[in-house]
């Protein structure tokens, strides 16, 4: 995984800092879930089953029916918040010393999305299984 230059356009769709991403390019979060973006989207009228439950689930996270891009910040998401944990990458490993967005990801599962401050809320028992994914 490459992190684009900071502060620097998108690298997949060029949105400047502080402007939602142009497209569902693979950087882009959903803004209402943190999710990745072409994960988290689907439509309402998409044709694919899914059950009720995730459906109620869509709706409350979503106050418009859909997904929307998240805010490019000018760094990789979540750069920042490993940042804040402290937590990087062994300088031995194959990514060299970097922040460790694989275990945020891992942590997120636990966690709760902060939609007003656009990260993610990680309770103890999350930062503890973000704390141990990094012993791996
Ligand atoms: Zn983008
Ligand atoms: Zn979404």
């Amino acid at each position: 995984m490459t992190t684009p230059e900071e502060n620097g356009p998108c690298p997949h769709c060029s949105a400047e800092p502080g402007e939602p991403h142009r497209q569902w390019d693979d950087i882009a979060r959903c803004y209402y879930t943190g999710i990745q973006l072409i994960q988290c989207g689907w439509h309402p009228d998409d044709e694919y089953e899914i059950d009720m439950y995730e459906r109620q689930l869509y709706k409350a996270a979503h106050p418009l029916g859909v997904c929307a891009p998240s805010i490019w910040d000018g760094e990789y998401p979540g750069t920042k918040q490993c940042r804040e944990l402290g937590w990087y990458t062994d300088p031995k490993s194959i990514w060299g010393y970097m922040e460790d967005l694989n275990a945020l990801a891992y942590a997120a599962h636990f966690g709760k999305w902060d939609v007003e401050h656009q990260k993610w809320t990680l309770r103890e028992e999350a930062k503890k299984a973000g704390e141990k994914y990094r012993e791996r």
